[in-house]
């Protein structure tokens, strides 16, 4: 209490682990909160401006999605490095490296506060309310 200032407390990873075979990554942070996320979840919320820009196409047109190569699994993240001491850069089996994941991010995915604005505002979302 008191020295609550710190904004990037919950936001400072402490270890990561790759674990290639199951494709997730877990990052324990310095509030002891551990964080699992699996290669699909980290695919979708790629940050990168290729990433970007083809979610905002299919939430532009629904059918990209329902369209898309049925015949290819999810990418596997099949390396990941360190950026400075706050993003990690993962790289994909399909060639992808261009994502470089922020921890504050990281621990936003975590959160449910996934940041992909344009297909947050959907006009009728329909699982809105289940
Ligand atoms: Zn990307």
């Amino acid at each position: 209490m008191g020295t609550d200032k710190s904004p990037s407390a919950d936001c400072t990873a402490m270890d990561l682990k790759l674990n290639r075979e199951a494709g997730t990554l877990t990052v324990t942070w310095k509030d002891n909160h551990v964080t699992v996320l699996d290669a699909p979840t980290l695919r979708k919320a790629c940050p990168c401006a290729t990433c970007n820009e083809s979610r905002r196409k299919e939430s532009e047109n629904l059918f990209n999605i329902l369209s898309s190569d049925p015949g290819q699994g999810p990418p596997r993240i099949t390396g990941a490095s360190l950026i400075g001491n706050y993003a990690i850069q993962l790289t994909w089996d399909d060639g992808h490296s261009a994502g470089i994941f922020d921890f504050k991010f990281l621990r936003a995915l975590d959160k449910g506060e996934a940041p992909t604005p344009s297909s947050a505002r959907g006009q009728d979302s329909p699982d809105a309310k289940q």
